[in-house]
């Protein structure tokens, strides 16, 4: 009998497993669908010898030091500040734009007083700021937005900025110094071994089993557990009870050129040309010296692997349904990016995981005679709050 079920060893999974193993001397099963730990994050050695991310470009950057700290028992780090040009009028220019974008971009030499009256003469009054084309229209005005956000952002989600949350283009600044780091976050490295190194050390405990290649499904009414941890989509949890919840997917083009060096950042965005928002080249994240060098391009689609919940109010509202009936649902935390339907970074889905894990450990504590207090019904047995609730389970195994 497992005390926990884990289904999906990414972040969220992995970091669930590892403290209710090491902390609460818990038993864990762990199983992912795909072939490997890590989730998205999954990186690998390829035919060529090159460290690259399977599914994308992964920067580590925090402002959590418990999440970093906590990390760090499981890596050593690289020290590495990411910087990223955009393709733009014919030039390659920094973005996040800054005061060396636009002086590139129309030939000016202004200081960093002059760029923030530029961008104030130019920015657009909104009010209130509501969508992703709003907020970049009041930063810095519409000529900008137009050749560095809005064609990104229609390729990236399939839809017009006015139609995203303002969140989204928010993720990205903009700057009246020459600051050309992506991110400014006090914590900024990438694990020195690789993201499935650090996995494979935490997922190392007597206590935790893995199980790759399996649905959940496919073992729900067969290997005996005491609660689950889910971190797949959740509206697939619920057999789309409130219609599809959109993800939007990527198609990646992986490819090794003989050559010691690509491109002349670790990445350049395509705002407007080529049906690939980004390239990335490995090189410059990992630091590994080579006589090859390996890049990969990012096709936006609709149908495929769910990558990224799409923030706006629609969604939210499709969501905030799926949530009310996962909050309902004794016996089954729902956690991490596809889960909670939260466009987090892999630090946030960290703090998120961490976050829940002292709630079950508080439980315990609060009711340390209820420990392992469970009922079974076909095999699936579950506990939540000290309190046996029976959950339900159809034919197709899923929990209702
Ligand atoms: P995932 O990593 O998606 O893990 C969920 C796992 O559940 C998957 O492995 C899946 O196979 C498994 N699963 C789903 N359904 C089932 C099922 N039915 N049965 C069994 N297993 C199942 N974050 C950053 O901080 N920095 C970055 O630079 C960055 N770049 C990114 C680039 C791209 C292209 C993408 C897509 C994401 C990026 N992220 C980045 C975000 C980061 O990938 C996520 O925050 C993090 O990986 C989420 O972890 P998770 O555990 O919630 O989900
Ligand atoms: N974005 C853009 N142009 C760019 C970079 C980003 O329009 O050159 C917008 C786009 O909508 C994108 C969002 O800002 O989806 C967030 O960018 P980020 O680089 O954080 O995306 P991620 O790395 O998560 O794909």
């Amino acid at each position: 009998m497992f005390d926990y079920l884990i289904v999906g060893a990414g972040f969220a999974g992995s970091v669930l497993a590892e403290r209710l193993a090491s902390q609460l001397d818990k038993r864990v099963l762990i199983i992912d669908k795909r072939p490997h730990i890590a989730g998205n994050a999954f990186d690998h050695y390829n035919e060529d010898g090159i460290l690259v991310h399977k599914y994308g470009p992964h920067i580590f950057h925090t402002n959590s030091k418990e999440v970093f700290d906590y990390l760090s028992q499981f890596t050593a780090w690289r020290p590495y500040e990411h910087r990223v040009l955009a393709s733009v009028d014919g030039q390659l220019v920094p973005m996040p734009i800054n005061l060396d974008t636009i002086n590139k971009l129309y030939g000016l030499s202004l200081t960093s007083f002059e760029v923030d009256d530029f961008f104030k003469s130019v920015a657009e009054e909104v009010s209130p700021v509501r969508t992703s084309e709003d907020v970049v229209v009041s930063k810095v005005g519409r000529e900008l937005y137009e050749k560095f956000f809005r064609n990104y952002t229609r390729k990236q989600w399939g839809m017009d900025p006015s139609e995203l949350d303002k969140s989204v283009t928010s993720r990205v600044p903009v700057r009246i110094n020459r600051d050309d780091r992506y991110f400014t976050d006090t914590f900024q490295a990438m694990p020195l071994h690789g993201y499935t190194s650090m996995f494979e050390k935490l997922l190392a405990h007597p206590n935790i089993k893995i199980m790759l290649n399996t649905d959940y499904h496919e073992i729900l009414n067969v290997i005996p557990f005491k609660e689950m941890i889910y971190t797949g989509p959740v509206d697939e949890f619920f057999d789309f009870r409130f219609g599809k919840l959109p993800y939007r997917s990527l198609g990646f083009k992986h490819e090794t050129l003989d050559t010691l060096v690509y491109l002349p950042a670790a990445v350049v965005n395509y705002p407007n040309e080529h049906a690939y928002t980004r390239i990335t080249e490995f090189k410059y994240l990992t630091g590994q010296q080579h006589s090859k060098t390996s890049v990969v391009y990012e096709y936006p689609q609709a149908e495929g692997d769910p990558y990224y919940p799409v923030p706006r109010p629609e969604n939210a509202a499709i969501y905030n349904q799926y949530k009310k009936l996962a909050d309902a649902t004794p016996g089954v935390h729902f956690v991490g990016r596809l889960a909670t339907y939260k466009y987090y970074n892999m630090d946030q889905v960290v703090a998120q995981a961490l976050t829940l894990y002292k709630k079950l450990a508080g439980q315990e504590e609060v009711l340390p005679f209820l420990d392992g207090a469970s009922i079974g019904h076909n095999g699936h047995s579950v506990k939540l709050n000290g309190v046996g609730l029976q959950v339900e389970t159809k034919s197709n195994g899923k929990a209702t």
